[in-house]
């Protein structure tokens, strides 16, 4: 057997490493529920970036290990800007929340005076400076619904947007190109032939889907509220319409139910950026980025964060 300092360490000697780290730095480890499950079993808390947030700004440790992609780590910081908020691997960010900027937001404000621009969570901070309330996944249905306005500006995501559009036709919703191409990636066709290999699952779906896809589940929901609806209900079989991870973790948390992923390939390669050996390069100093945000910018994406919890 090969000396312990130059062999390879293995998942479960790298976890009890991150472990025995964390308690001696006084670190919090945060994962995105798109994480891998050796990434959950490591973590303090799972779940999605708005609730995570709110754990790192209650928790105890003054450092926060945000394993996600960037615009999460940014989040946290925003709501918890005492804390030293570390991103394991800085090249992790989000497509969609990459797709429009303070500049593309000033101009739609330009051409669209009277409306206001609601922003899904899944943006960077620089464009929530712009932004008049945010929304997550979640929340964003009874946001609008509380919103006394009518004329919104939604962005990033037109099919997050036109889903909550559908609900609420008595707003004026303006939706733009864009949106999260892991999920864009499943089509309709999915639907059926999945549907048709398991008629007896119930079709579960992220409202970032297409409208085509959408139309077709039986539940449409964040990724938390699709885990939660899995466990409880007494159906046996479900079809899981959103990033592959959550069928692997929806395995472990009911092994008496089966899941099956509507498109296999709906797999977020930046949440995947992340592996165990960037986060305990983390702990050890040896990579990550610490997120850092110029005062007048968190002030600023704080507001609309703000005004999200007063609709909410
Ligand atoms: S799944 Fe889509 S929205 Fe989520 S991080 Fe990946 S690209 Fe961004």
């Amino acid at each position: 057997m090969k000396d312990m300092d130059t062999r390879i360490l293995t998942t479960g000697e790298m976890q009890a490493e991150i472990i025995r780290l964390k308690k001696e730095n006084d670190v919090c480890i945060l994962a995105h529920a798109y994480q891998s499950h050796d990434i959950w079993e490591i973590a303090d808390y799972v779940g999605d970036s708005f609730g995570l947030s709110l754990k790192a700004e209650a928790a105890a440790q003054d450092t926060v290990v945000m394993c996600g992609v960037r615009f999460m780590a940014e989040t946290v910081k925003i709501l918890a800007p005492h804390k030293r908020v570390i991103l394991p691997n800085p090249e992790s960010t989000c497509p969609m929340a990459e797709q429009y900027g303070k500049e593309e937001a000033r101009k739609l404000k330009e051409m669209y005076p009277d409306h206001k621009i609601v922003a899904y969570i899944n943006t960077t901070a620089e464009l929530k400076t712009e932004t008049d309330v945010v929304v997550t996944s979640s929340s964003a249905l009874k946001i609008l619904k509380n919103m006394k306005e009518e004329d919104i500006i939604f962005l990033p995501d037109p099919n997050l947007g036109g889903w909550i559009s559908k609900k609420l036709p008595e707003k004026n919703i303006k939706v733009f190109e864009g949106g999260c191409p892991v999920h864009m990636g499943i089509s309709a066709e999915n639907v059926v032939a999945t549907k048709e290999s398991h008629p007896e699952a119930l079709l579960l779906v992220h409202p970032e889907c297409r409208e085509e896809v959408i139309s077709g589940a039986d539940f449409v929901g964040s990724t938390t509220e699709i885990i939660d609806f899995a466990k409880e209900s007494d159906n046996e079989e479900f079809i899981i319409g959103t990033e592959t991870s959550i069928v692997d973790h929806l395995k472990f948390a009911c092994p008496e139910k089966k899941f099956f992923p509507l498109f296999k390939g709906t797999i977020c390669s930046d949440m995947k950026n992340t592996c165990l050996a960037d986060i305990y390069g983390a702990l050890l100093g040896t990579c990550g980025e610490e997120i850092v945000l110029e005062p007048q910018v968190i002030e600023a994406a704080r507001r609309p964060i703000e005004r999200m919890i007063e609709l909410g």
